[in-house]
Order: C-alpha cells, then structure tokens, then sequence
C-alpha cells in the first residue's frame, strides 16, 4: 500500500519524466513539478499536480525528489550547484536521480548527500517510451534493496521491475550495459534490414521471421517497424543514445577494454547527429543505409557530414576511403573500433561512395 503522505518533487517532465510523474501522481501521491520549459509541465499540473517556478522551490519540502532531465552536466548543476537540490531539500529527503548519468557523478551526488543528512542514490531507467506510459519500466537502481524500502512503493507506481545493484553509481553502470547491448541490437537492425532489402526480401516477412528464433530483439519488435513505416519521431532520442555510448565507452577507456560493438555504434549515430538528425529515434540508423532521397525527406543533408568530417589530411593514407568497407588502403590493419586510421574522427563519408549503404547506387 502506497504510503500517500510522502510528498514528491519531479524535475524534468520531457519524454520520460511526465508520463513517470503521471503515474506516480494517479497513484495518489502531492507531486510537484518543475521543467525548464514549462509547457511540458501544463498536462500534470491540468491533472494535480503543482507547479514549481525553480527546481530549488520544486525540492523544499519535498520527501522524495526525482530527476528525470538530459545529460550529466544537467544533474550536476541540478544536485550540485549553491542553490541546487542538495542544498534546497530537507534533511532526510530521498533523491533519485532517474537520469542515463556518469557513474562517477552519482557517486559524487550520493556522497555530499550522506554528509548533509539526505539520501541520494542514482536509478536510471529501461524500457522506452512504451514501458514510461505503460507504467512497465524497469527501475536500475545505484542502491541496496533496504535502501529503496521508503520508495519502493513509488517507484512500483511506474515500474514492473526494480532491480538492486547495491551501491551508488552502479545503477548508472549497469543501465550502460544495457545500452552496450542497446547498441549492437540497433547495429544488428539496420545491418540485417539492409541486406534483406538488398537481397530483395520482404522486409516485413524478414523481420517476423528473425523475431522467431534465436536472433530476435525487443529492437526489431519494437523499432523495426517504426524504421519500416518511416516514423523517425522519437521515443528515444539520437543525441541522448551518443551521450550514453559516449559514456560506455569512458568507462571502457578508463578500464582499459573494448567495446568494438559500441564503437561501431557510436560512429553510426555520429554520423547521423552530424547530418541532422539529433532529435531523431534511434530507429533513424537505418536512415544511413537507404537512398539520399530517404534522408532528405526526413531532414537530413550528407553535405553537413562531409563538410564536417573532412578528414583526408588527417588520415595521412590520402585515400578517399569510404566507412563499412574499410576501403581506405593506407597500408594499416586498423581495428575498426579504435579508429587508428582516422584518429578518432570516424571514418570519412564522402556521400555517393560508401558508408554503409547503397548512396549512389
Ligand atoms: P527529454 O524528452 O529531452 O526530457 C528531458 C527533460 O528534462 C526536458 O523536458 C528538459 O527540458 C528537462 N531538463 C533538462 N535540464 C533541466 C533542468 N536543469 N531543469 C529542469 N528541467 C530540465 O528526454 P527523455 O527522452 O525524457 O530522456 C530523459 C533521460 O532519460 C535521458 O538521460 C535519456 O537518456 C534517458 N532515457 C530515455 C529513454 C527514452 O526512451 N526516451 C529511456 C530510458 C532512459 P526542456 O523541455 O526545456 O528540454
């Protein structure tokens, strides 16, 4: 049984945070809310819920806070700055942070939150848009299960699933390995619907086929026949799916592994931000693969790309050399994950010769 008299903050009601706050407001419980753009707030505060002017003026009071925003530099200076939640929250109260975030800043936050008497852990969260409407999410939390008790029963308000990873930071690490495996599926995806429709296959029939057996991912049952039917809106979007293999692949570099998967990945979805597509789903890696025409219609434009990406120089192989086909011939056996030919930069598109896809064709 939910206990009703906890009052909740909620910072952030984009995507994600508005439908979470709905439900955690449906089940009953005082939510107020903040958004740095407040007309995404106005549909919860038309069903309850109070609107805050400031995210310090959302916490006080507040016995459980959660953020729901973008990027870690968001939670930083939300948690962190001198009039932020650590500051403006009472002692004893409950901070989670639902935000993909840097391990390492929600071990920061959860350490100066110890020392003023509050309690702040990090649970980020899976399973879409879908899963945030639907109430079905699975909670990853940076905390021991007697941590999460007080909550529990909020956080059952927009979750079926609430794993415990035990300490701070460690949801946040854990949710990153979900977006490893996040980014081979949407490789595999865009990889298995390319060759499909090159080899003149039914993509429909392809896609129920491969949902049968072993291959199946909950990315082709659900982005597949987005990227099918040509809706690129997002559920997820592009630049916050960068900013996580970015991090994954931090903490690999720290730790000194690889992660060629997410590597590829990352430049695929590199190269979309950089021809416009940041505000797209992540479903729009197939976009990559198809005729320009497929692109332009959903406002993209190679030539930011190759304007961007220029490149021959720093190659030094002086070779025009196009992305899947590893066609540069400057002589190294470079491992496609590490970029050692380009240096990091991802390897150079010139748009009607290469990448993965049939340009030009
Ligand atoms: P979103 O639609 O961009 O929502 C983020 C919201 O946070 C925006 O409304 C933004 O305000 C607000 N915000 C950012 N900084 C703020 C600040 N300092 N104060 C107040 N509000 C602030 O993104 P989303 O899809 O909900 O994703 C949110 C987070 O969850 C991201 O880290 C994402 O990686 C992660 N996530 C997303 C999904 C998914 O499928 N969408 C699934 C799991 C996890 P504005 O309206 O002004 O931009």
């Amino acid at each position: 049984m939910a206990d009703k008299k906890l009052s909740v903050a909620f910072i952030g009601t984009g995507i994600m945070g508005a439908p979470i706050a709905g439900h955690i407001l449906d089940a009953g419980y005082p939510v107020t809310v903040y958004n740095r753009t407040a007309a995404k707030a106005e549909p919860l505060i038309e069903r309850g819920a109070v609107w805050a002017e400031s995210a310090s003026d959302a916490v006080r009071g507040a016995d459980v806070v959660f953020t729901m925003v973008g990027y870690p530099e968001d939670v930083e200076e939300l948690y962190l700055a001198g009039d932020g939640i650590l500051a403006a929250s009472k002692p004893g109260a409950i901070l989670i942070d639902l935000t993909t975030s840097s391990p390492a800043l929600a071990r920061d936050i959860a350490g100066a939150a110890a020392v003023s008497e509050r309690v702040a852990f990090d649970c980020p969260v899976t399973g879409g848009e879908a899963g945030a409407i639907a109430g079905t999410l699975t909670a990853i939390a940076g905390a021991t299960e007697r941590d999460i008790e007080p909550v529990r029963a909020i956080l059952e308000t927009f979750t079926s699933k609430i794993f415990c990873f035990g300490g701070a930071g460690k949801g946040q690490s854990a949710k990153l390995s979900n977006q490893v495996a996040l980014a081979a599926s949407m490789v595999g995806m865009a990889d298995a619907l390319s060759f499909a429709q090159q080899e003149g296959l039914d993509l429909e029939q392809v896609r129920e086929m491969i949902l049968s057996g072993t291959g199946s991912t909950g990315v082709l049952a659900t982005l597949a026949p987005k990227a099918l039917d040509g809706d690129w809106k997002p559920g997820f979007k592009v630049r916050h799916f960068i900013k996580d293999l970015g991090l994954a692949l931090a903490e690999a570099e720290e730790r000194d592994i690889a992660l060629p998967g997410c590597d590829v990945a990352f430049t695929l979805y590199d190269m979309l931000e950089a021809i416009g597509g940041a505000e797209l789903g992540t479903q729009a890696i197939t976009l990559l693969y198809q005729e320009e025409a497929e692109a332009v219609a959903a406002g993209l434009d190679w030539s930011l790309y190759t304007a961007e990406h220029e490149h021959d120089d720093e190659c030094g192989c002086g070779n025009d050399h196009a992305h899947s086909d590893h066609e540069c011939g400057c002589g190294h056996d470079h491992a496609h994950g590490e970029h050692e030919c380009c240096h990091g930069e991802g390897h150079h598109h010139e748009h009607g010769e290469g990448c993965c896809c049939h340009h030009g064709e």
